[in-house]
């Protein structure tokens, strides 16, 4: 039965989850295999030089394909932080600390959750290292955080 003119039509809100398969591609996976084992695999450009972190295939400058580049942190510099203070499901934890951080050998920033930390503590160009998770599985929380140096 069709609704007759001048009929209230209902909405109802509601959300919906679509389950979903992401590939890592064949770098991303590399990449997460190779922080599974407590590394970092960057890659570099050939023609320009710069380090990429998250690596890239090619160099966003001059398009040239780019090469694996080993020895890449643990450590690194603070390049932004920020809090975040809305609640989500999506959000890893209360009100976390995210950081940019530039790994030691690479020109990009990696994001990432900051960890054992305090937004007041926190200031541009703070050292930073990497904690891993004791049991890695392959994915972006086999790096749990990075905390100050201390
Ligand atoms: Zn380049």
């Amino acid at each position: 039965m069709n609704p007759a003119a001048g009929d209230e039509i209902l909405v109802h809100e509601s959300r919906i989850q679509v389950p979903y398969r992401w590939s890592a591609g064949i770098l991303g996976t590399r990449f997460f295999i190779a922080l599974k084992e407590r590394k970092f695999l960057a890659t570099r450009c050939p023609a320009c030089e710069k380090v990429y972190l998250p690596p890239v295939q090619h160099c966003g400058n001059c398009f040239a394909a780019c090469e694996d580049r080993g020895g890449i942190g643990p450590q690194g510099s603070l390049v932004s932080f920020t809090q975040a203070l809305y609640k989500s499901p999506a959000q890893p934890e209360r009100n976390p600390l995210y950081g940019l951080i530039r790994l030691d050998g690479a020109d990009t920033a990696l994001l990432h959750l900051l960890g054992e930390a305090s937004l007041n503590e926190l200031k541009i160009g703070l050292r930073v290292e990497a904690v891993f998770a004791e049991r890695p599985s392959g994915g972006l929380f086999d790096l749990r955080y990075f905390r100050p140096v201390r």
